[in-house]
């Protein structure tokens, strides 16, 4: 049989997780927190269990969930949207992503994509026929060159995706990219799919610049968000997608026969827990605080280190240690040396190799002190 993704293997995530086990090796690879969640959280998830709130939720999610949603958008970007129409309860963001694309391309549509991109986009374009035109973003800035976004742009240009902060390089668009692209998304028609799973992982003062807080950006775009990344507990694989009301039943057209629905007690539990902003408001600080202690220990080794503003990764060039391509270079490095990382150039398939290793720092000290002695120890 001809497969339908004939350049999809197994994603570096579980090749790369597998591998640090294989080794015994410090994982700092795939991204998740390696301490616990809030046990408030757990308290209130395991109550909602115990009280036999385990059955289906609605299709859309809990409407207490929802409405909890709908009022923090509200407060951080001033977009209110309406949790009954405008807001669904998704699987992670993967779902939403892969909900998103499979509702809205058509076989032939294009689709802009910004490299290195998250791996999962492409298939999902790729899968429901559409064709991807790739933006190279280059290091150490890593931001688009706008004049060149807008001259892959055609008449059947469908849809951008962006996401910022950006996994995997750290970078943060701001005010002026998100009304560049504004302009050209009403000029040209065409629709943003804003992954905005690290909203809150943003440091130094810098303010997230949601595709919700620009009105005429936000009547076409759909926006995903993470609570695995939000409250440090991927393995629940709770997201949601906000949209008008318009676009959003399209996506729940798929997302009820996709899922039909997804975990009731965990949104039981977020949806009292997300009432309390300190419990998410002070997550840049949190991560920001692990990233500079990571630096600190790492600062003297022979690795240069680029910009992080976001996201719960930092990007070490060693193209001043090795000609090795990215794969073997991680994999020597987590067989060798006890330390697994991310090979950038698979966010980048079909582009550069630019000689970058991806780190994730949501680990305890204790793991980002064991991972620095092997960075440092690196000649
Ligand atoms: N988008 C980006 C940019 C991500 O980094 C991740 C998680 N690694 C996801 C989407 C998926 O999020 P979830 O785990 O909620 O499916
Ligand atoms: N988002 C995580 C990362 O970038 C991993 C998600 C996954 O394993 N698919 O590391």
């Amino acid at each position: 049989h001809l497969s339908k993704l004939p350049d999809v293997g197994t994603t570096i995530f579980t090749v790369m997780s597998k591998m640090a086990v294989d080794h015994n090796a410090i994982n700092l690879s795939q991204g998740y927190p390696d301490f616990p969640s809030d046990p408030a959280l757990i308290e209130l998830v395991v109550r909602a269990m115990r009280d036999g709130l385990n059955q289906y939720a609605p299709m859309p999610g809990l409407l207490s969930l929802r409405e909890a949603i709908s009022e923090k958008t509200a407060s951080l970007y001033g977009r209110l949207y309406d949790p009954v129409s405008e807001v669904t309860v998704t699987a992670g963001a993967t779902q939403a992503l892969f909900t998103a694309i499979s509702a809205f391309i058509y076989p032939g549509d294009e689709v802009i994509l910004f490299a290195p991109a998250y791996d999962s986009y492409l298939p999902a374009v790729e899968l429901y026929g559409g064709k991807a035109r790739v933006v190279q973003m280059k290091p150490p800035a890593y931001k688009p060159d706008w004049e060149e976004v807008e001259s892959l742009i055609t008449d059947r240009t469908k849809m951008l995706v962006i996401n910022s902060p950006h996994n995997p390089t750290g970078t943060v668009w701001d005010e002026q990219d998100m009304k560049t692209l504004q302009d050209l998304a009403v000029r040209y028609d065409f629709m943003v799919l804003s992954d905005e799973v690290y909203e809150h992982i943003i440091f130094d003062g810098i303010h997230h610049q949601s595709a919700s807080k620009f009105e005429a950006l936000a009547q076409r775009s759909l926006v995903t968000a993470s609570f695995g990344k939000t409250f440090h507990n991927t393995g629940w694989k709770l997201g949601y997608c906000l949209a008008p009301s318009g676009l959003m039943e399209e996506f729940r057209k798929v997302h009820q026969y996709n899922v039909f629905s997804v975990n009731r007690p965990v949104q039981e539990g977020l949806a009292a827990y997300l009432k309390d902003p300190r419990n998410y408001l002070n997550l840049g600080q949190f991560y920001q605080e692990k990233r500079d202690h990571f630096l600190k220990m790492v600062s003297g080794s022979r690795f240069e280190l680029l910009p992080s503003s976001g996201t719960y990764f930092q990007l070490l060039d060693y193209s001043s240690i090795s000609d090795e391509g990215d794969v073997q270079f991680a994999e020597s490095l987590t067989v060798e040396k006890g330390l697994a990382t991310i090979p950038t150039s698979v966010f980048n398939p079909g582009g550069e190799d630019f000689r970058q290793l991806r780190v994730c720092f949501a680990k305890t000290t204790e793991t980002l002190d064991k991972a620095a002695e092997i960075i440092n120890a690196v000649q």
